[in-house]
């Protein structure tokens, strides 16, 4: 049965394509015809013009039903694309395939106390790090994404976390690198398109709302892909619980990213964010708890569940996945943060019908973010990004 076509234009419907086989890793014809409401005829001419601009391949495999096609259809790794995520310790920069393979990666180290000028020189070397390497290889960049901690809508001009002018690393861009598409945004958003894009049963496929607890607290809306606002930053980490609580980075006291963070989860366990990131899950099982620890935890973590449960009061959603440290705990420690949603939400969370899920921190895994938000940032322009430099 054939599925009537939406009018769209040429560019969503090469997005709709290109991003469903982003996030599926492959598709065979009917499934994706199906995915992407086309008829197999009609995808068959864009797939054509796909595979011609090397933006496809398709591989002969037996299908997994009787009578199939044989095409597997997935994006073609040989398409680079360059990734530079900034953290507190270093930049790192990359290139990297599609499919998430990296085939160079280098960390620049960052000043103990940064300023928008040490960063500013961090990102120029770093660029012409990527520019040589590019260079003595030939090959052509299709798309760079640039991640960075606490990038908004309201703080594009002062980065409250790390000092940097994103105008001014963006004129280094153009000079370095004119003609390619070079995207900003924040690192909640880079963490969100990674999980989406590489996790293997993603638990939603709708719209949800993704919270990343890491270097801050943040959440991002996630939607259909080829929606303008498919990925939308929401800075749930800074309401307040009690002003007389510790110091938050924007000035206030009391935020939940005050409680929650991963500086402040290594500041309660006396441990560096380093030891915990190299510790990575086993921090749980490395760092003893005392019981006063772990009751000061969940406490924590219901703040974080009630910041959630605010943030679906005002726009209600049916799913949520928390990435970051709370992940890693035992279930009956993180039902804190459940707890703290439905103490919230209002109607609860059966009524709301919310469900939550945990998917593993993504930090530490730097430039994969970036690179995963590269893909997203082609594969959303259909493959026919205008050269420019913008914000997401
Ligand atoms: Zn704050």
């Amino acid at each position: 049965m054939e599925m009537p076509e939406q009018p769209r234009s040429r560019r969503q419907t090469r997005a709709a394509i290109l991003t469903h086989l982003l996030q599926s890793g492959g598709s065979f014809r009917p499934p994706l015809a199906r995915a992407v409401r086309l008829s197999e005829a009609s995808l068959s001419r864009i797939l054509f013009d796909l595979k011609a601009e090397g933006l496809i391949e398709e591989v002969r495999r037996p299908a997994p039903y009787v009578g199939g096609p044989t095409g597997l259809v997935s994006l073609d790794d040989s398409v680079a694309l360059g990734a530079l995520e900034l953290t507190s310790q270093w930049l790192s920069v990359g290139v990297g395939s599609l499919s998430g393979e990296l085939h160079y990666t280098e960390r620049v180290p960052l000043p103990k106390k940064p300023t928008i000028e040490s960063v500013g020189r961090v990102f120029r070397e770093a660029l012409t790090l990527l520019r040589d390497w590019t260079r003595r290889r030939r090959i052509a960049l299709a798309q760079v994404g640039i991640t960075i901690p606490g990038l908004g809508r309201l703080s594009v001009s002062g980065n409250p976390i790390i000092p940097c002018d994103v105008g001014r690393i963006g004129d280094m861009f153009a000079e370095l690198f004119a003609e390619v598409p070079v995207t900003f945004t924040n690192s909640v958003v880079a963490h969100a398109t990674f999980h989406r894009c590489r996790t293997e049963n993603y638990p939603f496929n709708d719209a949800h709302l993704f919270v990343f607890v890491g270097q801050g607290v943040a959440g991002a809306w996630v939607d259909d892909p080829i929606e303008d606002d498919a990925l939308d930053p929401v800075e749930l980490g800074h309401m307040v619980f009690g002003t007389d609580g510790p110091r938050c980075r924007c000035g206030h006291h009391g935020c939940v990213e005050a409680y929650t963070s991963l500086p402040a989860l290594a500041d309660l366990l006396r441990a560096t964010e380093t030891e915990l990131l190299q510790l990575g899950p086993d921090w749980v099982t490395t760092i003893p708890l005392t019981s006063r620890v772990r009751r000061e935890l969940r406490q924590r973590l219901f703040r974080l569940g009630l910041a959630i449960g605010n943030t679906l009061n005002v726009k209600p959603c049916r799913g949520v996945v928390v990435s970051g440290w709370p992940s890693h705990l035992a279930e009956e420690d993180r039902k804190a943060v459940i707890d703290g949603i439905d103490a919230c939400l209002l109607g609860g969370r059966k009524l709301a019908q919310v469900s939550v899920a945990f998917v593993p921190p993504s930090n530490g895994n730097d430039p994969q973010a970036a690179l995963a938000f590269a893909a997203f940032c082609l594969t959303r322009s259909g493959g026919m990004p205008a050269a420019s430099t913008e914000a997401a």
